[in-house]
């Protein structure tokens, strides 16, 4: 089907899996990222694709990708993805949960990801958006290297920061939330003795909880020779002022954040914080996250729409789900504009459409994400 050509700006896990759904329905599209290649940024470490998504996902893309189990980060040993929630105090008591019949619970290795969402997506790199006009009979899309695109839609799928909502909703950026919780992050490189025996907690990651202080423990990678793995972590503690951009961790040193960290595990069981005791200052990470969150808010009528992180960032404390939602809109936005006719006369409606199933869903998920920081 020809139809509406979509300009989508941002090639995250949000904007390339419309561009796949596109694909499929035969829409035509352009994808524009200002990174200058697929490599060139840190794509962050690992991701848990519930099975909500991932039956979704598998509907909404052509059949000539590969497997989606390929981006498990355990898939290539023919391990199944596996999640813990201990008690921070008492690691006897493990509720896991992992892979089974009718649920396909991945926990995704977030660059082999999008590479996955990549398959056959033709990416106009080095472009990095600048702003759009916007007229009767389209849209153009303009970039800092001076060149434009006509298209009939525009969608912001450029994160948290995104250009494009600073453009379509100038009041909402101050309505990014900082939440009062402070995070420290770091990383460790556990021999095989050591990774073994968390890997026997859970596979993929374990979460403890104690006394309003979480951990998070992720395994990144597996060396080839598996006598290593590369494993993160994540301490967050809740602090009132911590929603203030100057929070004392935005600015401390690597030696301040490690110990920090080393002097509030007391009380929490040896079993969760061993990765954070065998982190070097080194692999402390800095300057270290700051969450945020957006209850997404309403959006003009037009030919603009924004979707994942750009109109809801939310936390990752319920399941993580912030990048599935934004793969959920990317599903729900194609679908409208899949119904729209050939000439591409209701724009407007379809976006509305999208926005009506979108805002509940997306408010919801940010909402119960906070609650459970
Ligand atoms: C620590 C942590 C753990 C998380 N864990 C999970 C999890 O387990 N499960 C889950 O579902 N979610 C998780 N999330 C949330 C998830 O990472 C995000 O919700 C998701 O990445 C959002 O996808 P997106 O495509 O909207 O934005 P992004 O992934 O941020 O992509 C935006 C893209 O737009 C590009 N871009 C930005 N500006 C421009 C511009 N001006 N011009 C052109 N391109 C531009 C960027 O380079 C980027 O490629 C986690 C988040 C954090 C911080």
């Amino acid at each position: 089907m020809a139809g509406p050509h979509v300009l989508i700006i941002g090639a995250g896990l949000g904007g390339t899996s419309l561009a796949q759904a596109l694909r499929k329905r035969g829409i035509p599209f352009s994808l524009f990222e200002r990174d200058t290649f697929e490599g060139a940024r840190f794509q962050g470490w690992a991701i848990s694709l519930h099975s909500w998504i991932t039956s979704d996902l598998l509907e909404s893309t052509k059949g000539d990708l590969p497997d989606l189990g390929t981006v498990g980060i355990t898939a290539h040993l023919g391990v199944p993805s596996e999640g813990a929630i201990l008690n921070g105090e008492d690691t006897s008591e493990i509720r896991r949960f992992s892979e089974g019949p009718g649920f396909q619970f991945i926990r995704a290795d977030r660059a082999k990801l999008r590479s996955w969402l990549l398959t056959n997506i033709q990416i106009k790199w080095n472009k990095r958006f600048t702003h759009y006009e916007e007229n009767e009979d389209g849209i153009q899309a303009f970039f800092e290297d001076g060149t434009s695109y006509k298209g009939d839609i525009l969608v912001g799928a450029d994160g948290i920061s995104s250009r494009v909502r600073h453009q379509l909703l100038p009041y909402a950026n101050t309505g990014t939330n900082r939440l009062n919780l402070g995070v420290i992050m770091g990383e460790v490189i556990a021999p095989e003795e050591q990774y073994r025996r968390w890997s026997e907690i859970a596979a993929s990651f374990y979460v403890g909880v104690s006394d309003g202080r979480r951990i998070f423990v992720g395994l990144k990678s597996i060396a080839d020779d598996q006598k290593s793995a590369q494993y993160y972590w994540m301490y967050t503690w809740s602090d009132q002022q911590a929603s203030q951009e100057s929070y004392w961790t935005a600015k401390a040193s690597k030696e301040e954040l490690h110990t920090f960290v080393m002097n509030h595990l007391e009380g929490l069981h040896p079993t969760l914080t061993e990765p954070i005791r065998e982190t070097p200052v080194k692999g402390m990470l800095q300057p270290p996250l700051q969450m945020k969150d957006m209850v997404p808010p309403e959006l003009p009528t037009g030919r603009v729409t924004l979707l994942g992180d750009a109109i809801h960032p939310m936390t990752p404390f319920f399941q993580g789900e912030g990048g599935c939602q934004a793969m959920k809109d990317s599903m729900s936005l194609a679908r409208f504009i899949e119904a729209l006719p050939s000439n591409g006369k209701g724009v407007q409606n379809a976006l509305e459409k999208y926005h009506n199933e979108m805002r509940p869903r997306a408010k919801e998920s940010v909402l119960r994400s906070r609650a459970a920081t």
